[in-house]
């Protein structure tokens, strides 16, 4: 089996379509189960283009909910979200989302101080950074993020490339130190196949990280980001192989915040269409 554990809907501002076309397309992508994540609320910023605001995440839920409800039997639908670490807001973000029966949900790190550094609106920033500094900086946070205890899935995690700002120096050392935090906290991370849409060209995480988590032994899951019905399950068949290639024989999946590993599909994955590059962040 491959499941999408990643994509939106048009509540979080920058993405078209409902939960049920979202499902809609995964079940035409031929997918038994699907996870919808939009944005949780920032509570560091309210910037509607970003993500739904507090008192939209009750109906958000809903709707997930219902979708479980009118698809059952032609494809598992899972309740999840992407939420960011923050740490100045994290007590506040941990008790919003803990009201509600997520199955799982994806940590992301996608501000840094004040600088939310995956918003094309503000890529003119990395002109004026150190980026080895910067990438040893994330990858510091997503450890945290990790470390926390909070999370289920590692998002997107070398988000940084995203606009193909590259480190210099070697990330491996740091790599490590992450995956076995990520161990440690009984977490995944997913292969992410929008990496492939940005400037960085290239599936989250790195070839390079992969092989290496699955010789710590971290398990993985799969999300496309989609933030249209195109790009559901979009590239996955690159994602299938690159996990494949590592040594990977099992997709991890979760019910009520439970991980289980299931067999990776033998055969081919579901079927692409190409489709033009998307705009608004992830
Ligand atoms: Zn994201
Ligand atoms: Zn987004």
């Amino acid at each position: 089996m491959i499941v999408d554990y990643h994509m939106h809907t048009a509540r979080c501002g920058h993405a078209d379509g409902s939960v049920e076309d979202m499902v809609e397309a995964a079940i035409d992508k031929g997918l038994r189960q699907v996870g919808i994540a939009d944005h949780a609320p920032m509570l560091y910023a309210d910037v509607p283009m970003l993500a739904m605001s507090p008192d939209e995440l009750p109906s958000y839920v809903d709707e997930v909910l219902q979708a479980k409800e009118k698809y059952r039997g032609r494809i598992e639908v899972r309740l999840g979200i992407e939420a960011d670490y923050h740490a100045p807001t994290q007590g506040e973000r941990v008790s919003m989302i803990e009201l509600y029966p997520f199955d799982y949900v994806i940590g992301s790190v996608h501000v840094l101080g004040d600088w939310i550094f995956d918003n094309p609106a503000d890529v003119g920033r990395y002109e004026d950074i150190d980026l080895d500094d910067f990438y040893v900086e994330y990858i510091h946070t997503v450890r945290e993020m990790a470390e926390s205890g909070f999370y289920n899935i590692v998002g997107h995690p070398d988000l940084v490339k995203k606009f193909d700002k590259r480190a210099a120096i070697n990330l491996i050392p740091r790599y490590r130190e992450l995956l076995e935090a990520v161990k440690r906290a009984g977490m995944c991370y997913e292969v992410n196949t929008a990496g492939l849409r940005w400037p960085a060209r290239e599936i989250y995480p790195e070839p390079a990280f992969v092989h290496l988590a699955a010789e710590i032994g971290v398990p993985v899951t799969f999300g496309s980001d989609a933030h249209c019905p195109e790009d559901v399950a979009r590239d996955f068949d690159q994602a299938l192989a690159l996990v494949r290639g590592a040594g990977y024989r099992e997709v991890a999946t979760f019910q009520g915040r439970i991980m289980s590993c299931v067999p990776l599909p033998e055969g081919q994955p579901p079927d692409e269409h190409g489709h033009d590059d998307q705009g608004g962040d992830e």
